[in-house]
């Protein structure tokens, strides 16, 4: 089945058909599953960006500090109301 799959912990892979937390190649390591990088696709600008300018690996942690560091010096997301 990995045979249609280019690469695992990213969005291609997701595409390529891997859309099984458990069956995906990284599944259980520190990188990414292709569903997490087909999520994160979806709503991380910045691993976005990477991966379309063909950068991004599928390093977690890579992407946190990286967030952390260009645009995200506000929590934003703490409700007080
Ligand atoms: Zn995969």
């Amino acid at each position: 089945m990995d045979e249609k799959v280019s690469a695992h912990g990213t969005p291609q892979g997701y595409t390529d058909g891997c859309r099984g937390k458990s069956e995906c190649r990284n599944h259980r390591t520190k990188l990414m599953t292709c569903i997490e990088a087909h999520i994160r696709y979806q709503g991380d600008y910045a691993y976005r960006t990477a991966v379309n300018a063909g950068t991004a690996t599928a390093a977690k942690e890579t992407y946190k500090v990286a967030i952390a560091g260009s645009h995200t010096s506000k929590p934003r997301e703490t409700e007080s109301c």
